[in-house]
């Protein structure tokens, strides 16, 4: 017996750091294969679903520029981390048996497909988990503001926000005990209170196309299924 839920199309966004496990660095196999597992289990409900996976874990724009390095060409370099860590959740994937493709916003014929729309609906339809690498292909950018622009394009119903939080708090759930979450929020909320979930760029997207976040805990076995399904503890953004 399947569980059950509404979703037919939706948008799951991971940092890249979701893939390093405790190293502080790069990619953590076994947790790599965890996440694989729980979008197995959305994909085995029947829902198409798309993926964009940060870079952090390898490479940031932002601190190489913040190092001296040119701002556009430290971009690139993320955007060459997103990559890598599209490839490394296909083959695990594909080790759980979900068929996937990797579409890259620059073309890497080798390696992957090039983004083209109507060819990645057409993946979506035939059941292909799309993994889409290098972020919206432009420097200044984040793959947050990726996610937004994929999930629009693909009509998603809703992104997905994985984290190491179970929400949106009102302060560091981490450092103070009585922080408050969320229960829903909408997004000029958020940019007004400057929550920090996506950055601005990305959240007017949101805003601006009606794209529903739901902020949720990757950490949580089981996590992105219950949610997908409706159950658990999480943040709506809309
Ligand atoms: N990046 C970019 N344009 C994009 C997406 C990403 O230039 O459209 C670069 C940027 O340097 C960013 C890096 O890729 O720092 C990694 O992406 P991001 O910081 O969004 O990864 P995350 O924080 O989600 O792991």
């Amino acid at each position: 017996d399947t569980p059950q839920t509404t979703y037919k199309r939706v948008m799951l966004k991971i940092s890249g750091e979701a893939l390093m496990g405790d190293q502080g660095f790069g990619l953590h196999p076994p947790t790599v294969q965890r996440i694989a597992r729980e979008v197995k289990s959305v994909h085995d409900m029947g829902v198409e679903i798309c993926m964009v996976i940060g870079g952090g874990n390898i490479f940031r724009g932002l601190q190489g520029s913040a190092q001296g390095m040119e701002r556009t060409q430290a971009d690139y370099m993320g955007m060459l981390a997103t990559v890598m860590n599209a490839l490394a959740m296909q083959t695990a994937l594909e080790e759980e048996g979900v068929f996937t493709r990797v579409v890259s916003a620059i073309p890497m014929d080798q390696i992957c497909e090039p983004y083209i729309r109507r060819r990645a609906v057409r993946h979506l339809e035939k059941k292909r988990v799309c993994i889409f690498a290098a972020g919206t292909g432009n420097p200044y950018f984040t793959t947050d503001t990726a996610a937004a622009l994929r999930a629009s394009e693909m009509a998603c119903e809703a992104i997905f926000m994985g984290k190491q939080v179970d929400g949106i708090y009102d302060s560091d759930p981490k450092t103070n005990p009585d922080a408050k979450r969320y229960g829903e929020i909408s997004y000029d909320d958020v940019l007004r209170a400057n929550l920090k979930v996506m950055d601005a760029s990305a959240i007017a997207l949101c805003r601006d196309n009606k794209m529903p976040l739901i902020v949720f805990s990757l950490d949580e076995p089981g996590g992105f299924g219950g949610i997908v399904r409706g159950e658990g503890t999480y943040t709506r953004v809309h």
